[in-house]
């Protein structure tokens, strides 16, 4: 088991969780019941870890991708391929034309 990500806040750490488990990638919160009142020294602080070595570097990748993506991070704009219109990330459709919103940075469709 190694610990591949050590955030104060579990919020942040338990859908990484959940995305690692759906992509097949067995893993384990440390410190999960820690009280999030008090506080506490970093090294009490949720961890996230996973069960087999051999993801580390699949996980790794797999959350960068997850923060990376629209879906993933309200705070960031999606431009539309199509019509050039920014949509916030969490929009799977431009508001303005309803076409689909690709990944962030990827090449428009031809
Ligand atoms: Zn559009």
């Amino acid at each position: 088991m190694i610990e591949i990500l050590r955030e104060p806040d579990l919020i942040r750490i338990a859908p990484l969780s959940q995305m690692l488990e759906a992509a097949g990638i067995r893993t384990f919160i440390r410190n999960e019941h820690v009280s999030v009142t008090e506080p506490t020294l970093p090294v009490f602080s949720p961890a996230l870890c996973i069960m087999d070595e051999g993801d580390h570097q699949r996980a790794l990748e797999l959350i960068r991708e997850f923060e990376e993506a629209p879906s993933g991070n309200p705070d960031e704009l999606v431009k539309c391929p199509a019509c050039g219109e920014e949509s916030p990330g969490t929009f799977a459709q431009c508001w303005s034309c309803h076409g689909e919103l690709g990944p962030a940075g990827s090449p428009p469709p031809r």
